[in-house]
């Protein structure tokens, strides 16, 4: 059997693994962690109404369903002349057939170690809601929240889960009756922050900013980050007892570090297949890989997963004989996302030829919710899954 080693237990790796073990590949995937970590919901996790465990899936659990290895250590070196990878215990594997799924790093900014971030770390959400819990107890405080920019690829800034955590704990503020005690504010270098979603999606967030007494600082770009305080180019300065920030992606170091084709964002350059430019074989799929296309796209949870569908597919025409044509990233991409507000949400939907965000009450925070015991049972097999998703 032809085997497909895979680097990265995420939403991209699993289901590269689960698609290529469906074509009859042999798989065995490198993790450094020993689960998932189910980052669309781990928005719940900092203000308690999640468990850390409950945004987790156990990679061993996915191994013995879907009938593919595990190997848990850490890629330290990536040689694509060569065709081999360095595991941290100094072993040299080779890989004849790869598909990289590591995820992004992130742009570094001054004095980032005092902020966390609800994208980072896993452990950052645990973080946070030490954080979050101790500013409750307190009663009062300042808090901001934000995201920066990467102009080399606009495709890896994230704001939305800044968004939604930052409405969760504006509504846990409230219904715990003491969120006049505190400053809350979002800040962003851009002056439009969330514009990819659309026009429509703009005015309702400002609508809602507005209603709920939410401040912002947008349009000035991040000098530096303090204990306390975050300050801008101008040297005006926005104090908090609490930074929340997203750094916008970046290649991560291990990619930087290889000899893999890189677009000016770090990013590993790919076809339209997803197989890397140059190397035979070789594919990078969700994060980790350098997207092209319109301006507003964005690396998401679906993109990652219809990434690691086509090149199980693709592969699968190169090495096993499959009928068919090969499949293609491009025409496949959209932003599509539940934007979460702890009691309700917005729909928002982006293409060529639409931008909507449709309110939605409660229902949506619960459809969030479904999604998140949707996309664990049907990995693990518990219930058969819906067409696409
Ligand atoms: C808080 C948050 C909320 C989000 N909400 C949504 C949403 O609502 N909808 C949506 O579509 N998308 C959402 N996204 C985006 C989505 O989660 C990502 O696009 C998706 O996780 C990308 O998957 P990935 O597998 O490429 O990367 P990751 O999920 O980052 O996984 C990378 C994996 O590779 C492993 N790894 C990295 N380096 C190494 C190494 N050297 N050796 C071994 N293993 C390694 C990591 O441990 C990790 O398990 C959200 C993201 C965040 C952070």
């Amino acid at each position: 059997m032809k085997k497909i080693s895979i680097i990265g237990g995420g939403i991209a790796g699993i289901e590269a693994a689960i698609f290529c073990r469906k074509e009859g590949f042999e798989v065995e995937l490198i993790s450094e962690r020993d689960y998932l970590f189910i980052y669309p919901i781990s928005i719940w996790i900092p203000v308690s109404t999640l468990s850390f465990q409950e945004a987790t899936l156990s990679l061993s659990a996915l191994a013995k369903k879907h009938n593919f290895s595990v190997i848990l250590n850490k890629v330290i070196a990536i040689n694509a002349v060569e065709k081999n990878i360095t595991l941290e215990n100094g072993e040299i594997r080779h890989t004849e057939h790869l598909i990289i799924a590591t995820g992004s790093g992130k742009m570094k900014h001054p004095g980032l170690e005092h902020t966390l971030s609800i994208c980072g770390e896993p452990s950052q959400s645990l973080a946070l809601k030490t954080k979050i819990d101790a500013l409750i107890a307190k009663g009062s405080g300042k808090i901001a929240f934000g995201f920066g920019g990467n102009p080399n690829d606009t495709s890896a800034v994230r704001g939305g889960p800044g968004f939604e955590l930052f409405f969760n704990v504006h509504h846990k503020l409230k219904k715990l009756g003491i969120r006049e005690h505190f400053e809350m504010t979002f800040f962003a270098p851009m002056p439009q922050p969330g514009a990819r979603m659309g026009e429509k999606a703009l005015s309702m967030m400002e609508t809602m900013f507005n209603a709920n007494h939410l401040q912002t600082r947008y349009g000035k770009k991040i000098k530096l980050f303090e204990n306390d305080k975050i300050i801008f180019e101008d040297d005006s300065i926005l104090e908090s007892d609490l930074i929340m920030f997203i750094p916008a992606g970046h290649g991560s170091d291990l990619i930087g570090s290889s000899d893999l084709p890189t677009n000016k964002g770090g990013f590993i350059r790919i076809d339209s297949t997803c197989q890397i430019d140059g190397i035979d074989s070789w594919y990078a799929i969700g994060d980790s890989a350098a997207i092209e296309g319109p301006e507003w796209r964005a690396k998401q949870g679906h993109i990652a997963e219809m990434m690691a569908r086509i090149t199980a597919h693709n592969l699968a025409i190169d090495y096993l004989g499959k009928n068919g044509d090969k499949q293609t990233y491009h025409e496949h991409l959209n932003i599509l996302c539940v934007m979460d507000m702890g009691n309700g949400a917005g729909f928002v939907y982006r293409d060529d030829t639409k931008a909507l965000m449709l309110p939605m009450p409660i229902v949506g925070h619960w459809m969030k919710q479904l999604w998140g015991h949707y996309y664990k049972h049907s990995k693990l097999g518990h219930i058969p899954r819906l067409p696409g998703l």
